[in-house]
């Protein structure tokens, strides 16, 4: 199961938050609007233990942690999904575009 990736842009100035905040740290906005954020570009990559991470930018602007479901380099562009796992957890998953 997999669920399309959205950040929560300030409708007052149009900026992208991510993680979501309560307030736009911007203008102090308080309404939001999801926009869609399934693409993004791979800026560093990591290991925590046997899960590869990537710190990834989104088209809408934020950097994003997600788990790498295959090999990928600085500079590859990503699809960014959620995945629910066997625990029932929502995770984040970035995946080579098909
Ligand atoms: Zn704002």
């Amino acid at each position: 199961v997999s669920d399309a990736f959205s950040v929560p842009v300030c409708t007052q100035c149009g900026h992208a938050l991510w993680p979501s905040r309560p307030v736009c740290p911007r203008c102090g906005g308080t309404l939001f609007e999801p926009r869609a954020a399934g693409r993004g570009v791979v800026e560093e990559t990591t290991r925590a233990g046997a899960v590869a991470l990537a710190s990834v930018r989104v088209d809408t602007g934020p950097v994003v942690i997600a788990r790498l479901a295959a090999d990928a380099a600085a500079g590859t562009a990503v699809e960014l999904r959620w995945r629910v796992a066997a625990d029932g957890r929502r995770r984040l998953i970035a995946v080579p575009p098909a």
